[in-house]
């Protein structure tokens, strides 16, 4: 059973003719070049014809639907859109390329690289792609199976690709978008929870050849490069390299053509706690959790600066960063922002890495503060869980996540999507081994239990879960403004001259806030989940604010209250928007499914339904999470007859291989696949005895 379904046949994508609309003259700067839009990254835009005065006008100009779907689960849309010359280029799920009329809409071309469906299981979160780099006539892709690929332009032709990955035996993947250093293209990549080690790559943007890697951490081997050697010395003597450290660069990187320096931001450590990665100590770990500053030219550490030492609480530094002149302390300096995980908004002078400053911008209670001479954070003791379970803010998913802020010039202002929530942390039991294609974390997350967690509750600030948008003023380190609570999580960022601040979000509403005060000045309900940031451009003289949509990612395992997925079919698609546009016509509604009758004739003995849960646990919970509840992946708990006399078929040969559900045949037998049955079929009963009982 494998379902591809194809947006258009080639021949009929390439009798489309080419034409290529001319901006306006006098319009400014009207095209989205790069990833964050120019070199700063700041993702904001100079134009100024829809504004805080007409935004309330605005409404659809099209859509765009004809995403590649594989089988029947929709996947996250997170790619940022460019536009160059009248096209808009894009990815969607499965590391697809997409180019389309920028004015209407028409697909040009597509370009499918045909990843193994089956590489879905080496993904942390969901086969997403968060989009292309152009440069001199050439579209550059990362592939979720490790390639890095060129293409042309104006065809979609394939110019060449190259594999980035050091061994694919490792559970590395590609999500992140290549960014352009001079005539680089650097690409890193994603697994640090699933027993990998991080670096990056540049090619020669021509041949694609090998210019230069940087590794982010240390390894088994011989140091690769001085800097491994330096890391090295910050890293426990058996420190755990079977289980790959992490430090993995996922998301951003932001280069300065003036300085020639790129800028790399260094995901989290693998394991988590940083006491089981160092064989029984904490150490430092360089350069897990930091911002480094290469030579965009050799490759060679300029300087690097150290947001989490000794990272446990998965605190990436990989969110996005921005680059600004900012006056501090009486004179303009050049700086790098970054909101990472770990909930401080740094401010560092790009030049030599000085840390400016460090103000927590959401709840943080895993360090006191940042100290501004030695640049360190004063780390709270009641952040450490290796004794006991301990209540720490911002939880895992982060302060900031990977929906990119955005930083006007005009205000002075950064708008961060901001989330608030601790979780509770404990270690596993026992030694940790190291298991291939399992998430090697060694570190349990949960929401707080009030029957059992009173006491970390009562040291706790309030627990809380939410997410809003801010408006950051960097320069004085305090919230401007802050947006009513959205749905967890909200989308990324678009910032413009118009005086407006436009945000997404899970229950699917577009907002144009005024970016001096907050105002929301229009709300626009797309049925869709907006997880991508809004990108804008402008031709003939219109001004379109695009944005894809499509529930999926990291929160696709569990749909929250609020969610537009919950009322509405999900599906991936792409909105234009301009003045005087039409309502947005809402996607079909979600039918309730029916309820299968459960398989008997199953084990009912404890023991199988025993062995039955952990093997559930261990294998399948990290997608198929959600225990009878809505969620993003197939309900488990209500599976079709058809499904269910499939089941080994699924799990054991790989019959939904390219639909992204990969054969497990190398962890499980079909007694194994038998006790998951069983156990989910009796924990269904259960549930369901539970859902009839009437409450008291
Ligand atoms: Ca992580």
């Amino acid at each position: 059973m494998m379902y591809i379904l194809r947006p258009c046949a080639i021949a009929l994508c390439l009798s489309i003719s080419f034409t290529t609309p001319s901006a306006a003259a006098g319009e400014p700067a009207p095209e989205w070049l790069l990833h964050g839009r120019d070199a700063t990254e700041q993702r904001y835009s100079p134009l100024t014809r829809i504004n805080r005065s007409n935004v309330a006008r605005l409404g659809l100009a099209w859509t765009f639907d004809d995403f590649v779907v594989r089988g029947r689960t929709h996947r996250g849309v997170e790619a940022t859109p460019l536009m160059h010359d009248g096209v808009l280029y894009f990815t969607g799920p499965w590391s697809v390329v997409y180019a389309i009329d920028a004015r209407s809409g028409a697909q040009r071309w597509f370009y499918d690289p045909e990843v193994d469906g089956a590489w879905a299981r080496r993904a942390c979160c969901d086969a997403v792609n968060r989009g292309v780099a152009l440069h001199k006539g050439t579209l550059y892709v990362g592939t979720l199976d490790g390639w890095l690929v060129a293409l042309d332009a104006h065809s979609g032709k394939l110019k060449w690709r190259v594999d980035t990955l050091i061994d694919r035996s490792r559970d590395y993947t590609i999500t992140g978008a290549p960014r352009i250093a001079g005539d680089h293209i650097v690409i890193g990549n994603g697994g640090a929870e699933l027993g990998v080690r991080g670096y990056v790559s540049a090619y020669d943007a021509g041949t694609g050849r090998l210019s230069w890697r940087f590794f982010t951490i240390p390894g088994p081997g011989p140091d690769e490069h001085p800097e491994v050697a330096l890391a090295r010395g910050t890293w426990g003597k058996d420190a755990r390299w079977d289980i790959g450290g992490g430090g993995t660069v996922w998301d951003s990187m932001t280069y300065d053509p003036d300085l020639g320096l790129l800028y790399v931001g260094v995901g989290n450590g693998g394991p988590w706690p940083a006491w089981v990665r160092n064989g029984g100590e904490r150490h430092d770990n360089l350069f897990l959790s930091s911002i480094v500053a290469l030579d965009a030219t050799t490759g060679r550490m300029a300087w690097y600066y150290q947001t989490t030492p000794g990272d446990s609480w998965d605190y990436t530094a990989t969110q996005n960063m921005i680059l600004a002149d900012l006056p501090i302390g009486g004179r303009t300096r050049k700086v790098l922002m970054q909101a990472p995980k770990n909930g401080f908004f740094y401010v560092l002078d790009r030049e030599s890495g000085e840390l400016l400053s460090a103000k927590p911008y959401t709840t943080v209670t895993w360090a006191s503060h940042v100290d501004p001479a030695s640049g360190k954070p004063a780390i709270s003791p009641g952040a450490l869980y290796a004794g006991s379970p301990k209540l720490v803010w911002p939880s895992p998913a982060g302060g900031h996540n990977w929906p990119p802020m955005a930083f006007s010039p005009q205000s002075s202002l950064a708008y961060i999507p901001v989330l608030e929530m601790p979780l509770r942390f404990s270690t596993d039991a026992g030694p940790t081994p190291y298991i291939p294609g399992d998430y090697n974390t060694a570190a349990t997350v949960s929401p707080p239990d009030p029957r059992t967690d009173a006491a970390l509750l009562g040291a706790s600030p309030p627990f809380a879960m939410q997410s809003v948008l801010k408006a950051w003023d960097p320069a004085a380190g305090r919230v401007s403004w802050q947006s009513a609570p959205m749905p967890y999580w909200g989308g990324g960022v678009l910032a413009t001259a118009g005086g407006l601040v436009v945000q997404g979000s899970a229950d699917g509403v577009l907002v144009a806030y005024d970016a001096s005060t907050g105002h929301v000045l229009k709300r626009i309900e797309t049925g869709l989940a907006i997880m991508a940031p809004p990108i804008t451009y402008a031709i003939g003289g219109e001004q379109y604010i695009v944005v894809p949509a499509g529930m999926g990612g990291a929160m696709k395992v569990g749909y929250f209250p609020g969610y537009a997925a919950l009322e509405y079919a999900n599906r991936e698609r792409l909105f234009a928007f301009r003045l005087d546009g039409k309502p947005v016509p809402l996607p079909d509604r979600v039918a309730p499914a029916p309820v299968y009758p459960l398989p008997d004739g199953l084990p009912t003995d404890p023991d199988t339904l025993a062995a039955g849960e952990k093997l559930y646990t261990r294998h399948c919970a990290r997608c198929h999470a959600a225990r009878g509840a809505k969620s993003g992946y197939p309900d488990l708990w209500n599976l079709s007859p058809a499904v269910d006399d499939a089941f080994d078929a699924i799990v054991l040969e790989g019959a939904l291989g390219q639909a992204g559900m990969a054969r497990f045949a190398d962890v499980l037998d079909a007694r194994d696949t038998l006790a998951i049955r069983a156990w989910l079929a009796a924990d269904a009963r259960a549930l369901r005895a539970h859902l009839s009982t009437p409450a008291r």
